[in-house]
């Protein structure tokens, strides 16, 4: 069954592995039409790195199926250049350079995008150093026992070797990249359309002009070139830098397989190294700084992040300890300090707005003794009872309770006349007493509260000290004249 088009890139179908094979049969072919020298010395030899772009884009799903299709491609794609008997065995230790590759990256535990240095380390180590070692070793011997080559087996070795590890090396992240998500768009600075002119300029000089011996005229050579690749991965990051050293690897193989001489006059097989040195330091340089530079990017990315998170946090700590520091622990109720605080707010509004303003102070009664006979654990408890009961009848939002201090409360209510607050308060203290909670040291036998209520008349000037005092007076006679009742201040609040 053909796979989805959604699914192409979550794991390899049909459809995936025809492209597969279309890509990998077209990479032989540009391999033979550019990288190969008249006497058939492969420079780059770029289809492995199919396979192990697309084993690494896959997280190795379907890899037998993967390699199948590739040996299948690369035997009849090599079938001409070589025959049957020479082209099956040297196409089956192609996929086995890929899958040892791809066996070391994982063991390496290599992130398999290749974004990190690191990974681009450890892909090195395993593809071109490792991989295509052991399979320029394998294939040697097959050249020459079953190819009959003439060549030393060391030499061949040493061919198969460096063309198979820059083929890796130059094609692999950029068939990796070429198969992610576009990056973000590049903005194009003055300087950027500077560097890039001035890069064509030089890679247009060295690639039109044929070096004849000729000392008076000056010359450019393809090192000239490594800034611009440095360049390049610098501003425009892995995608662009992979396609720069892959074309410029191309087009200086093209070059010299077709006779040119981008390094000046010298034999072919010196030629050869002195561009397989130069494409290896070339992808090397760009590949290599331009995942630097990813990674620093990465990094910076994450620390954001991570600050960000930080931030979130101690922003949440910060409102956690602001209730805290405004909650009483015991009663769970806001506390003095907030109390203070809500005071001079509704104090000033109430001052502002020319409205009322009601301050009662509620203090349970004969509290000493309660302790005295009860203990400290149970007047604890009776002192959350008392809170939650005041937190209940205080429901008009604006309108505040908090614990005082001690056994003793503050109620602040908005807009309120002196007749509703002395109903108010009449009211606070009967719900208290009919909570029937038992005080045998209480001439009534259960708990009761006394109220005093202070009111801020529309026009008051009376200060925030004095109008707390008043509130206190009230409250002390309601003591005086016995308790479990309210007192209202007598003072002209204005
Ligand atoms: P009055 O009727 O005149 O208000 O007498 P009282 O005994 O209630 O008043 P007094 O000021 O003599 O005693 C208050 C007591 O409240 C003394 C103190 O031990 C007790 N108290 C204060 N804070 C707490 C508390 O957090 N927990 C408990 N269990 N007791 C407390
Ligand atoms: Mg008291
Ligand atoms: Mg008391």
């Amino acid at each position: 069954m053909i796979a989805p088009i959604e699914n192409f890139w979550q794991r390899p179908g049909l459809l995936f592995c025809a492209l597969l094979m279309l890509v990998h049969f077209a990479s032989v072919k540009l391999t033979f039409f550019c990288a190969v020298t008249p006497d058939n010395v492969v420079v780059v030899w770029l289809p492995n790195a199919v396979l192990l772009a697309a084993l690494l884009r896959f997280r190795g799903q379907r890899m037998l199926l993967l390699a199948a299709v590739t040996f299948g491609s690369d035997v009849l794609a090599s079938v001409g250049a070589f025959s049957w008997q020479e082209a099956v065995p040297l196409s089956a230790v192609n996929v086995f350079e890929v899958l040892v590759t791809y066996a070391l990256l994982r063991r390496s535990g290599a992130s398999l995008r290749l974004q990190r240095l690191e990974d681009l380390v450890k892909f090195v180590l395993a593809g071109p150093v490792t991989g295509a070692l052991l399979a320029s070793l394998m294939a040697a011997f097959v050249l020459q026992h079953v190819a009959g080559a003439t060549t030393s087996y060391l030499t061949l070795v040493r061919l198969w070797w460096f063309g198979d590890a820059l083929g890796l090396l130059i094609y692999t992240p950029l068939l990796l990249t070429l198969t992610q998500r576009a990056q973000q768009h590049m903005h194009l600075t003055w300087l950027d359309k500077a560097l890039l002119t001035t890069l064509v300029l030089i890679t247009a000089s060295f690639a039109t002009h044929h070096y004849d011996g000729n000392l008076d005229e000056i010359t450019v050579t393809p090192t000239l070139l490594l800034p611009g690749a440095a360049i390049i991965a610098f501003r425009f990051g892995v995608r662009s830098t992979a396609v720069f050293v892959a074309l410029v690897s191309l087009s200086m193989t093209m070059m010299m397989t077709s006779g040119f001489k981008p390094f000046g006059d010298m034999p072919i097989q010196l030629e050869v190294l002195r561009a397989q040195e130069f494409i290896f330091t070339l992808s090397l340089i760009g590949v290599g700084f331009s995942v630097l530079v990813k990674e620093m990017q990465l990094r910076e990315l994450e620390l954001e992040a991570r600050v960000r998170l930080r931030t979130q946090e101690l922003e949440l700590s910060n409102r956690q300890l602001a209730t805290i520091s405004a909650t009483d622990g015991l009663t769970g109720i806001p506390n003095r300090r907030q109390f203070d605080k809500t005071l001079t707010t509704e104090w000033g509004r109430a001052r502002r707005n020319g409205q009322q303003l009601m301050l009662a102070m509620i203090d349970v009664d004969w509290f000493k003794q309660y302790n005295d006979h009860y203990g400290h654990q149970a007047g604890d408890e009776v002192l959350r009872r008392v809170a939650s009961e005041l937190t209940s009848l205080v429901r008009r939002s604006g309108d505040f309770v908090a614990r005082y201090g001690g056994e003793e409360f503050a109620i602040i209510l908005q807009s309120t006349s002196e007749e509703h607050a002395a109903a108010f308060a009449e009211m606070l203290c009967r719900e208290i007493a009919q909570l029937r909670l038992p005080h045998n040291m209480s001439p009534l036998k259960h708990l009761t509260v006394s109220v005093g209520v202070a009111v801020l008349r529309p026009d008051g000037q009376t200060s925030i000290t004095g109008f707390l005092r008043a509130a206190d007076t009230a409250l002390y006679r309601a003591k005086q004249r016995g308790r479990n009742r309210v007192e209202l201040a007598t003072e002209v609040m204005s």
